[in-house]
């Protein structure tokens, strides 16, 4: 060794010991702002080991266990804010689904898919800054409903900015939780909206939990935020108390401000959620939109730190199948929490049945691609459902897209959900 490659290699910054960090918080430490920062600076090379350390806290808390929710889209578009992140926003150009509320019984019959399809939470989201007393005694019909055809299902409301007694109206109708992130820090919280601040999305989230109803509240990652701001962004979610945190990865629709954003890669997202869990080792994490294009083949590794998933579809665009889903869950050793007495050998014929689907599936497709005709060239699957092609056909999603895919399924229209 030179002196030369000496000074090289003492000038590198010590590594991490993820193990040890996480054995200390396992022991109650609260991991410091050096330390979340020294956790997002994790190289590639040691990301791995670094899920590895965090996941351990994951299986402290949550076991094997993935908890699945359900995304139904109560009234989409249209919205007079101007979230840049967002293609319901004010001037957005995204070609969406755009539609006004949704009668009560085709909500609870969207929900209804989901819950078949194994999730235990339904997330009942409208776009809009926030909601009218009449909003909310509209919705408090939906959960009455919900509730009285699925006792056993969690449901969270997500409806904007709060005003006085309208938590309490929600608790009252029986909803379990209440929905509002704080999506980053509030140092870069101005240049990502302008129409409502930081503080009405604090103010919500402490307003919903005073009502009793469990707090949901997290992130978009991919913004173009610091270290230094995604610390402050996680931290505040600390202090606040979110019971559940949903991570979101940027989905940069074309017609928005965000249009071709991409910041992030598989690695640092896994960083990203290894930090998250880190600092809030005992709550419900949940991988979320966006999953797919940023994670990619890095999903079900991100199992191990995220305790949670949504099923199937997201608001505007469409998620990997939803049998996909499911099968990602048992292929790593997850089991869907609700069914945890499922034998390893009902999984098994599950996914012997997928297999076979999926062989009948390509038996009917033109060659090099599946059956939807979408002319896109995707190629056969491994999977029942997943070639990928990014096609609104039954069976396609993006698996492998670059690009968000468009939704034109499920709620508001009349093709049948991807649950
Ligand atoms: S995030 Fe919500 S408030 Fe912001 S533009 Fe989208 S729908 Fe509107």
């Amino acid at each position: 060794m030179t002196l030369d490659t000496a000074a090289a290699e003492t000038a590198q910054p010590a590594l991490l010991d993820a193990d040890e960090l996480a054995a200390r918080i396992a022991s109650g430490h609260r991991i410091t702002e050096a330390e979340a920062l020294a956790v997002l600076a994790t190289p590639d090379f040691a990301t791995l080991p670094l899920v590895g350390a965090a996941g351990t806290l994951r299986r402290q808390h949550f076991g094997n266990t993935v908890k699945v929710n359900y995304l139904v889209n109560l009234k989409s578009g249209l919205c007079p804010e101007d979230c840049t992140y967002c293609s319901q926003r004010l001037g957005s150009k995204a070609e969406i689904l755009k539609y006004t509320w949704l009668k009560p019984d085709e909500a609870v019959a969207q929900a209804g898919y989901g819950i078949a399809g194994g999730a235990s939470r339904v997330c009942m989201v409208a776009s809009g800054k926030g909601p009218t007393d009449r909003d909310v005694d509209r919705v408090a019909t939906m959960v009455e409903q919900l509730k009285g055809e699925h006792p056993q299902v969690e449901v969270c409301a997500c409806l904007g900015i709060l005003k006085d007694g309208q938590a309490a109206r929600l608790k009252d109708a029986g909803a379990d939780a209440y929905n509002h992130n704080l999506n980053t820090s509030e140092s870069l919280y101005p240049e990502i909206c302008t129409s409502h601040s930081y503080q009405d999305r604090v103010d919500t989230v402490q307003q919903a939990q005073s009502a009793g109803l469990s707090s949901c509240s997290g992130l978009i990652v991919g913004l173009g935020e610091t270290p230094e701001q995604l610390v402050e962004a996680v931290f505040a979610l600390r202090e606040l108390g979110s019971e559940s945190i949903p991570v979101n990865f940027l989905m940069p629709f074309d017609g928005t401000p965000m249009e071709g954003t991409w910041l992030l890669t598989p690695l640092a997202c896994l960083r990203i959620l290894a930090l998250v869990r880190l600092a809030c080792p005992d709550k419900e994490l949940r991988i979320a939109g966006g999953r797919e294009m940023h994670l990619r083949s890095l999903q079900s590794t991100a199992l191990e730190v995220a305790n949670s998933i949504f099923l199937g579809d997201y608001l505007t665009s469409e998620g990997q199948g939803a049998a996909k889903d499911l099968d990602m869950i048992a292929d790593a050793g997850f089991v869907v929490l609700g069914q945890e007495a499922s034998s390893p050998a009902d999984v098994a014929r599950r996914l012997r049945e997928a297999a076979h689907a999926a062989a009948a599936h390509e038996e009917q497709a033109p060659a090099g691609g599946c059956a939807s005709g979408c002319g896109t060239g995707c190629g056969p699957s491994a999977s029942a459902d997943a070639p990928g092609c990014g096609s609104a056909a039954a069976g396609c999603g993006p698996s492998a897209a670059r690009e968000p895919v468009l939704r034109r399924r499920g709620a508001g229209t009349q093709q049948g959900p991807n649950a």
